[in-house]
């Protein structure tokens, strides 16, 4: 990958990190206990905890999410960044814009789904 390419994803990835912190926090915000008998609008209290859950899923998965950002981050001045680990091919630049953290390409993850 040339010099100036892996700048420019080092910014990507650490942009990326800067919006996942902030979506984090604003789950969090609606992921708070669902109090038994305080106002919460017109949401009936089954509501609000299906919507709880609903939250909760999110708030994992951009905790995870994060997580590989943050190893990619650390990967990103590695020789073998952006290098599929199975086919040892380029990862198409698409994909890696798409997915910084992605370690395989296209071809060799869908040859896992079947
Ligand atoms: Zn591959």
């Amino acid at each position: 990958m040339e010099e100036n390419e892996r700048k420019k994803f080092k910014i990507l990835i650490e942009k990326s990190i800067e919006d996942e912190h902030d979506n984090i926090e604003s789950l969090k915000k609606n992921t708070q206990p669902v109090s038994p008998d305080n106002a919460i609008g017109r949401l009936s209290r089954m509501e609000a905890i299906s919507e709880k859950s609903v939250f909760d899923a999110s708030l994992r998965k951009a905790e995870l999410r994060l997580r590989s950002l943050e190893g990619a981050l650390n990967r990103v001045e590695l020789e073998d960044f952006g290098i599929c680990s199975e086919c040892a091919e380029p990862i198409p630049m698409k994909r890696l814009r798409a997915v910084p953290y992605s370690s395989s390409c296209i071809s060799c993850l869908e040859s896992h789904d079947g």
